[in-house]
């Protein structure tokens, strides 16, 4: 039993400076995550700071016509929310994809961008792992790698990062509102993660005074043309194997912009610029598609037991886009994939 401080922020300043003041320290928000991590003893905090009474559980209209969402809605909520629904159903369906509707409604959607990987070895603390302790090994390289990554992985990790919603997020261009000592500072969310590189130890670029207040989401959802597959080994509750979210905006048959951003294949959501030009421009038939998940995959690199993922990640991309482009989304209630 690791013992620990536990105390109630009472406002954003209060959480920054009670973080600042111990090291140790961690927020607990909805805790779906960071509980299971402290039972498994893989987090150790010195202090739970409790943020869940600040008040960051709003969704308000930003100036330029987009949305900002407080850190604190729950994923059900925020799913839900009828703004979320009309303007941004990527996101909408990206989160009925996660988890299990009793957890959405306790995870926060800033917990959920902060949630760590699902790799075997960083729960099992008897197994060396360089995310858990720096410079102990990896051991899923040459272990049971089946759910690991298959593009930007290092000798060091080869993690994924394991959300839904934040492969929606990426898709459409959020960012991510953060306040620590140093004041209030807006980050987009393609900087948000990292990528293990020789320190797999950090997930994120966030700083460690800082809290996520809100994601700020920009005007355009692209409601028409998107869809989001997530490919796993059971129908519901089970963590992405390959998920990709897509958005087009089409006009006479081609394509005037394309988001294409994947899950379950990197150690943060990926999002490929160079495949998404390459669709701007061409017409939105499978050809096209198929041209831009040999892009997508064009360095991907798997370990074993996950060489399926390539190819999975292809024909996944493929249909992804094909559902986008034909206006029939992905549905998250009826799963067979059409
Ligand atoms: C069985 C199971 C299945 C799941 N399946 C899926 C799935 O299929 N897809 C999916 O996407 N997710 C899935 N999840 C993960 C779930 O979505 C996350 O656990 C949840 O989103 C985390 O949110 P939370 O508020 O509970 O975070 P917490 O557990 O409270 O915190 C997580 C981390 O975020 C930090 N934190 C929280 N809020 C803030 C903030 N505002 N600022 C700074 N730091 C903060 C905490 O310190 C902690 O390090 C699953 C979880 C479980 C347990
Ligand atoms: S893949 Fe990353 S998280 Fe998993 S054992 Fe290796 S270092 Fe640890």
């Amino acid at each position: 039993m690791n013992n620990f401080e536990f105390s109630r922020a009472s406002d954003v300043a209060d959480a920054v400076r009670q973080m600042a003041a111990d090291p140790g320290a961690k927020f607990v928000a909805g805790g779906t995550n960071l509980i299971d991590l402290i039972k498994e003893g893989v987090a150790r905090p010195s202090r739970l700071i409790d943020i869940t009474r600040l008040p960051l559980g709003r969704l308000d209209e930003t100036g330029d016509g987009g949305l900002r969402i407080g850190a604190l809605v729950p994923n059900s909520d925020l799913a839900y929310h009828p703004q979320i629904e009309k303007r941004y159903p990527l996101l909408h369906s990206a989160i009925l994809a996660g988890a299990s509707p009793q957890l959405r409604n306790m995870a926060t959607t800033g917990g959920n961008l902060l949630q760590r990987t699902r790799c075997f070895y960083f729960y099992d603390t008897t197994t060396p792992c360089n995310k858990r302790e720096p410079g102990s090994g990896c051991s899923a390289i040459d272990g049971l790698n089946r759910m690991h990554a298959i593009l930007g992985t290092s000798e060091h990790c080869i993690a994924t990062h394991p959300s839904d919603m934040c492969v929606a997020l990426a898709a459409l261009d959020a960012r991510v509102l953060a306040t620590g000592r140093d004041g209030e500072r807006s980050i987009a969310f393609a900087d948000f993660h990292r990528l293990p590189g020789d320190t797999p130890q950090f997930d994120t670029n966030l700083k460690k005074d800082e809290i996520i207040t809100a994601i700020e989401l920009p005007p355009k959802g692209f409601a028409t043309n998107y869809s989001y597959l997530k490919i796993r080994d059971r129908l519901s509750y089970a963590f992405a194997l390959v998920a990709v979210a897509a958005a087009l905006e089409i006009e006479n048959g081609a394509i005037k912009e394309a988001r294409l951003a994947l899950g379950g294949v990197a150690h943060k959501p990926w999002r490929d610029r160079q495949a998404e030009s390459q669709l701007h421009g061409a017409p939105a038939i499978r050809e096209s598609f198929v041209r831009a998940a040999d892009n997508v995959l064009r360095d991907a690199r798997s370990f074993g037991h996950n060489d399926f993922k390539i190819e999975l990640a292809r024909r996944a991309i493929v249909r992804t886009l094909t559902q986008a482009a034909n206006g029939t989304p992905q549905s998250q209630g009826d799963k067979r994939i059409r």
